[in-house]
């Protein structure tokens, strides 16, 4: 399929947006942003923003900030922290409960300057995943939202560590002007990323300044960000995917990000249709709705929306499978062929469709700047164009490891630097394709990745439930939904509603189950393990 916007439109700013400074664009000689290839620093993306003085940064329902006063907040955030911290414990831990806002970001960037590492908290999060993330990665701080601070009180009393409001850090009179911010270090943890596994709860996976820098500088060239950008940030910001590929590619470029504060398909379409905005990324699951509400309008509206969203330079998809029947329909109604990219928390972006040229429909295109990609075999040895095996990715990207889990992160890494992503591909032509997931107990749920294990050991603690199994099945909206096979205790009823009530006051509410199947045994192979192919089987042909 041929891609349509070869010729990248950009959207005219207002004049009140458009800075004096000239639209900056990476890559420039001499400029904080030398390009690719040269050592990574972490105070990059400060120094960029810096030289971005007063250009629009982030516009959200609060109004809009400039690059200089996101950093001036992020200063004072980082003075609070400092003064909190006192400096004892190397790459201390700030887990922060804040949602997508400016606010976040200054959290976000304080904790940087302050020489920390930023632990998002997902919103989504109900009490047990909150008390379970903050001791996993050992905060030694909390930050909350006023508005969500109750929620991470006990948990502070509990562990005996502070927690501070973004409304008191923001407005802090603890940043006297002498603090001295020590140089953000390139080779220190900056994020921490909760991500599932086949074994066991989410693990921390923690992203240095230079992977950050990496992942960055490869995207901002492939999708040739510039100054001119304005991106609409409707994305969860407890995810890569929101945070680097919309949040960071923004601020390196000098762009504008635009936060909404939720997904909503309406105001979307709203937003798109008021002009400016240059720039979209989502998920499957997003533009599938973006579909039902361009649908449900009128004639009239449906023409506006479309004609305003061929206005948009680049519309990109990732984080699970883009279905060809979405990629189809979202070109009849936008003219755009979605960009689809391949990536994931513990290696950022690996594999991406061309910005100009050939976008594969099915495809999720060929090496981004500077990753390298390799499919092998059973044996680990590399494999040629037309054979499927496990995807493998290595480079500056690559993420330092799972936060004191050392033996789960040698278990992902080859000696010799590849990561073992646990993804089937193959290889035509430099064009990758996705097969699946080597481990059924993986589950992609609206972007989301849940371990059905996981949520297996929740389950079997529910009084009426004596065994599960947990599958993905597939689905239009949600790509997989997480699907609950359960054998009951002698006697014991059991509803959807009931289960997934009680599941939602332990578990964030996309690994709750959105099916049941009641069974009278689980199919067990010889060895007497239950079989989850077999499973989904059975599910699918009731
Ligand atoms: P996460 O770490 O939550 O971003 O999940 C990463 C996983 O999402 C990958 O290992 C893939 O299984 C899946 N994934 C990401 N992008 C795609 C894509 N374009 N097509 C299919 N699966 C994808």
């Amino acid at each position: 399929m041929k891609n349509p916007h070869s010729q990248p439109h950009r959207a005219a700013q207002t004049s009140e947006e458009r800075a004096e400074a000239p639209s900056p664009r990476v890559g420039a000689e001499g400029g904080p942003g030398e390009g690719r290839g040269r050592p990574a620093q972490g105070e990059g993306i400060f120094e960029r923003a810096r030289s971005f003085g007063e250009r629009p940064a982030i516009v959200d329902p609060s109004g809009t900030t400039s690059y200089r006063e996101l950093l001036n907040a992020a200063d004072r955030v980082a003075a609070a922290l400092l003064n909190r911290l006192g400096g004892s414990e190397p790459e201390p831990r700030i887990a922060f409960l804040v949602p997508p806002s400016v606010e976040y970001v200054a959290v976000m960037w304080g904790v940087w300057r302050a020489g920390g590492i930023a632990v998002p908290l997902a919103l989504a999060y109900p009490q047990p995943e909150l008390e379970y993330a903050v001791a996993e990665c050992d905060a030694a701080l909390l930050v909350a939202d006023a508005e969500l601070a109750a929620r991470l009180e006990p948990i502070a009393r509990e562990r005996q560590i502070p927690l501070l409001r973004t409304d008191e850090l923001l407005t802090s009179v603890d940043q006297d002007t002498s603090t001295e911010l020590p140089p953000v270090d390139a080779t220190q943890g900056a994020l921490i990323l909760f991500t599932s596994g086949t074994t066991g709860r989410p693990k921390g996976a923690v992203l240095t300044h230079a992977n950050i820098e990496a992942q960055v500088e490869s995207l901002v060239e492939a999708w040739d960000w510039s100054g001119d950008d304005r991106i609409l940030e409707i994305l969860p910001l407890h995810h890569l995917h929101g945070i680097i590929n919309v949040l960071c590619c923004a601020l390196w470029s000098g762009a504008i990000c635009e936060i909404l504060p939720r997904f909503d398909a309406e105001v979307v379409w709203k937003r798109i249709l008021d002009g400016g905005i240059t720039l979209l990324m989502a998920v499957p699951t997003i533009y599938v709705r973006l579909i039902s509400a361009w649908e449900a309008a009128g004639d009239e509206r449906r023409r506006d929306l479309s004609r305003a969203a061929r206005g948009l330079r680049l519309m990109v998809s990732g984080s699970a499978a883009l279905p060809v029947p979405v990629l189809e329909r979202w070109h009849e109604i936008s003219g755009h062929v979605l960009l689809e990219r391949y990536g994931m928390t513990e290696i950022g972006m690996a594999l991406s469709n061309p910005l100009d040229g050939e976008r594969v429909a099915g495809a999720v295109g060929s090496p981004l700047p500077g990753v390298e990609v390799r499919i092998v075999g059973d044996d680990g040895e590399p494999l040629g164009d037309g054979e499927a095996g496990e995807v493998e990715v290595r480079g500056p990207m690559v993420f330092r490891g799972y936060w004191r889990r050392e033996q789960a992160t040698r278990e992902c890494f080859r000696s010799d630097g590849w990561f073992r992503t646990g993804d089937v591909g193959i290889r035509k032509n430099g064009v990758y394709r996705l097969l699946g997931r080597q481990s059924v107990d993986i589950i992609k749920c609206g972007g989301e990745k849940v371990s059905a294990l996981e949520i297996e050991s929740f389950l079997v603690d529910h009084p009426a439930i004596r065994e599960c199994a947990v599958v993905g099945t597939p689905d239009a909206e949600w790509g997989q939904r997480v699907t609950a096979a359960v054998v009951l205790e002698e006697g014991a009823t059991l509803d959807l509603e009931t289960l997934r009530t009680w599941c939602k006051q332990r578990l964030a509410v996309y690994k709750v189950p959105s099916a049941l199947h009641l069974l009278d045994e689980l199919p067990r192979n010889a060895m007497g393990k239950v079989t989850k192919p077999a499973v989904a089987e059975l599910i699918a042909g009731r």
